[in-house]
């Protein structure tokens, strides 16, 4: 008996010695894992999709009360948007129709603000009927990357001089312009004006005063049109207007009181206030034509106002 109880203790100890050893592994472990996850957006979750419990291991990563402890919540949570394909990845994943579940989307955060996030994971334990027990995953953090993307493809429609639309984003424009035109019998109008002499005011001026010209007309063109018409730079001194679903006629007001204005505008530059003047060729787009007919016929009209003394609005 007295040494049945020996033979126990002595199994006991050595038990003990071997969970003090896996908990030391199971430490080191941990260690290595957080040191390989410092400094990186990646975060590491667990969800078990019969209760929808959700859990995150590496809350340094992620600020606690940020990640959805709950499947619902994390639903709840994510952009409109972006909701369907998350979704859908993820219960095609679970229904075996996909190796993985993965997904780029936007989630809410408590402050209000929006966190763009990449994540995968896979079902780890099934039951006896291949019912997924638990799924492991991470998700990244890439809302710089997302922003910086977005910047990115702002830029590839900005002119970098006035902030106005570039001549790519007008061309884009009034591609869906006509095509909206011709399937909806809509008009539109495109205006294209040019300032007049520029080169004189840049030569007496100097060039950075000439820069200073070409923002005070973007802004004037900007303050006086509709919130669904588009002006943007075409190139160098000149600019073209959009006008969507307008007749010549309205299109006539609306212009005439931009070129008033910019007649009437002082410009403050290098201490010394200037004023310029335009001149504009306008013209209706016509059903079935292509747009760069359009564009002619308004460049024409411009090119003819010019011949006609300049500071005038012309029609075709
Ligand atoms: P017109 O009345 O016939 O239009 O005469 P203009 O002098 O305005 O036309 P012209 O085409 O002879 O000259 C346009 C000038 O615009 C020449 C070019 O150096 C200047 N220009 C083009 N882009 C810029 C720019 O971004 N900044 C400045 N400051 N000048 C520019
Ligand atoms: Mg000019
Ligand atoms: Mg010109």
């Amino acid at each position: 008996m007295h040494e049945q109880l020996e033979a126990l203790q002595a199994e006991l100890a050595q038990l003990k010695a071997r969970l003090c050893e896996m908990q030391q592994e199971n430490h080191l472990l941990n260690e290595k894992l957080t040191a390989a996850l410092d400094g990186t957006d990646l975060c590491l979750w667990q969800g078990l999709p019969q209760s929808g419990e959700l859990t995150v291991f590496n809350l340094q990563n992620f600020k606690a009360g940020d990640m959805a402890p709950h499947f619902d919540l994390w639903l709840a949570k994510l952009h409109p948007e972006d909701y369907e394909a998350a979704l859908t990845s993820y219960s095609d994943h679970l229904a075996g129709r996909a190796p993985f579940y993965e997904a780029e989307y936007r989630t809410f955060r408590k402050d209000g603000g929006i966190t763009w996030l990449w994540d995968r994971g896979r079902v780890v334990e099934r039951d006896e009927q291949g019912r997924p027990l638990r799924i492991m995953g991470a998700h990244l953090d890439i809302t710089r990357r997302k922003e910086y993307e977005q910047r990115l493809a702002q830029m590839a429609h900005i002119d970098p001089l006035t902030s106005l639309a570039n001549r790519r984003l007008l061309m884009d424009r009034l591609k869906a312009e006509m095509e909206r035109a011709n399937r909806h019998d809509h008009q539109f109008v495109v205006a294209m004006l040019d300032v007049d002499h520029f080169k004189r005011f840049n030569d007496k001026h100097g060039h950075e005063v000439g820069d200073r010209i070409l923002v005070a007309v973007a802004r004037h063109m900007e303050a006086s049109l509709r919130e669904y018409d588009l002006c943007g730079r075409w190139g160098g001194e000149e600019f073209l207007l959009i006008l969507p679903q307008t007749s010549l006629e309205q299109a006539h007001a609306i212009v005439s009181r931009l070129h008033g204005g910019i007649q009437q505008a002082s410009i403050l530059a290098n201490k010394k206030t200037l004023s310029v003047t335009v001149s504009i060729g306008m013209t209706e787009y016509r059903p079935g034509e292509d747009f760069s007919a359009t564009l002619n016929r308004a460049d024409a009209a411009m090119l003819e106002a010019k011949r006609r003394g300049r500071d005038c609005l012309l029609s075709a």
